[in-house]
């Protein structure tokens, strides 16, 4: 890794392993989190919701199927159907006792030998084989299923409702067939029941017989078919060989999962149906997950935001420490080197000539001597001070050596001004030492740098003047002598 990406590398490293965190924490999350919903649906729900509409269903159509056989094997109504049906109104009587019960409406009695359908009311019509609503009559008779049939038909005593019917057939004790007795139980009730349930339950409840047909749900719609329904179609074969005890199968639709347990009812030859959408089961997790994504994306972010301030902050001290000098805050000569090239470039924009000020403290071992370096620190560090307040921001100051400045301004002319201001700043400025008034003086070579004269030219020539300073009495400026190629130092 090189540039900014060695540099942020810690910062990388730690947002990966965060992430790579976060990612596998959310993974395992999502998975146990689907895992217990999904055991507890098949494992649980489903089942316990199969037990209480199997209790439910006893009460609702089990029970009336047993009154419609004890009505069946009733030898007084057998007695009176082969005494010759006298007194129509007892029967009628007889039935509109039964009706109320358990959620019966429509009793009924249709005589063999009549072929009188009997209800609560009296005689309603004598049936025919030619009449096409009569016919369940005559498939009741010869149903080889057993002694009684369920079917959903229109019951004509109850304003033509739909009606599910259990049709059994009363046969005497020498095996004679004397007709069909049963009760209606309203469709429109018992899918309200199963509403009911499923609003409960959260669950889609629903019966189909061993045709495969949707005998009863809460829509009350009936009569489709299980190899119609889309995703259910393929489970059909399976649903349809089951027996009581409860399956458990799955399926797609419309890009949702849906869980189901189906079993047998014996005693109907249906089959009950209890099924649960997956994925609107796991929406609540996938809400706490998006939940637990983003707060640890919070987190993450955060943490990535503290360590890459603190290396921004560790970065700064570092350039800092590398690029200025500890006691004085100037700029080091390696620093001024870098900088360097820009620095002239910004000078050549602004149509300006580089100025340099060579700038050496006066006297200065005898200041160490005789007040003690910690002294002379405080003294290179002062007048490090009123050089800067001096300069301008574009303008360098570099510790050069021991008690040796270089100044490098932008210049329109070889003026001597700011290395004037510099030398009587310094030179009035009092400081102590030990108790007593201290004034220190600088001497500086001033040198109009033109490029291509080199650096090291440059310093040169201030150098001679800074030396001509010191010759010439200290604290003062004196100006270079022009620059001249053939004076260029040896490489
Ligand atoms: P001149 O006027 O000719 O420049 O005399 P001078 O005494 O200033 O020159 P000289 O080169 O003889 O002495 C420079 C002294 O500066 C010697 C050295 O101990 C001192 N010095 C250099 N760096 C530091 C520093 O960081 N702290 C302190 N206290 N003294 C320093
Ligand atoms: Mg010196
Ligand atoms: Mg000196």
């Amino acid at each position: 890794m090189s540039g900014p990406l060695s540099r942020y590398r810690l910062a990388i490293i730690v947002a990966l392993l965060l992430l790579a965190g976060i990612i596998v924490n959310a993974g395992l999350y999502y998975q146990q989190g689907s895992q217990d919903i999904r055991h507890g649906i098949v494992e649980q729900g489903l089942p316990l919701t199969g037990d209480t509409i199997f209790s439910e269903i006893d009460k609702s159509i089990l029970r009336p199927l047993s009154v419609a056989s004890l009505m069946a094997n009733d030898t007084f109504l057998q007695d009176w159907l082969k005494d010759g049906e006298r007194g129509p109104d007892r029967v009628a009587r007889y039935l509109a006792a039964i009706n109320g019960r358990y959620g019966i409406t429509g009793s009924f009695l249709v005589s063999e030998s009549s072929r009188r359908y009997y209800y609560a009311g009296g005689v309603l019509k004598t049936v025919s084989p030619s009449d096409p609503e009569d016919r369940w009559y005559f498939r009741s008779l010869k149903n080889a299923q057993g002694a009684y049939d369920i079917a959903l038909d229109e019951d004509m005593t109850n304003g033509g409702k739909t009606t599910l019917f259990i049709n059994h057939r009363i046969v005497d004790s020498q095996g004679k067939l004397l007709g069909v007795i049963g009760v209606g139980l309203p469709q429109a009730e018992l899918s309200a029941q199963l509403a009911a349930h499923e609003r409960r339950f959260q669950r889609r409840i629903y019966f189909i017989d061993h045709d495969g047909r949707i005998v009863l749900d809460s829509a009350g719609a009936g009569q489709r078919k299980l190899r119609d329904l889309p995703g259910l179609a393929q489970l059909a074969d399976a649903i349809l060989a089951g027996g009581p005890e409860p399956r458990k199968l799955e399926y797609s639709r419309d890009g949702n999962r849906y869980l189901l347990t189906t079993r047998l009812l014996p005693e109907l030859g249906w089959h009950l149906l209890v099924e649960q959408n997956e994925t609107r089961a796991l929406q609540p997790l996938h809400a706490a997950l998006q939940v637990n994504l983003a707060i640890n994306s919070t987190i993450l972010l955060l943490v990535l935001i503290a360590v890459l301030a603190t290396l921004q902050h560790h970065q700064r001290r570092m350039r800092q420490l590398a690029t200025t000098d500890p006691l004085t805050g100037c700029l080091n000569r390696l620093a001024f080197l870098d900088l360097l090239p820009g620095w002239l470039r910004a000078c050549e924009r602004a149509s300006a000539e580089p100025q340099l000020l060579m700038i050496d403290i006066d006297h200065f071992k005898q200041v160490n001597d005789k007040h003690g370096h910690q002294i002379g620190d405080r003294v290179l560090r002062e007048i490090a001070d009123l050089l800067r307040s001096q300069l301008r921001g574009g303008d360098l100051l570099i510790r050069w050596g021991g008690e040796e400045f270089v100044v490098l301004v932008h210049s329109h002319g070889d003026d001597d001004a700011l290395a004037e201001r510099l030398r009587s700043i310094v030179a009035n400025h009092i400081m102590s030492a030990s108790g007593k008034r201290l004034t220190v003086t600088i001497s500086i070579g001033l040198c109009q740098w033109l490029p291509p004269e080199t650096l090291e030219a440059a310093v040169a020539r201030a150098d001679l003047a800074l030396y001509a300073a010191k010759q010439g009495g200290r604290n003062r400026v004196c100006h270079a002598q022009p620059y001249h190629p053939l004076d260029e130092p040896i490489a």
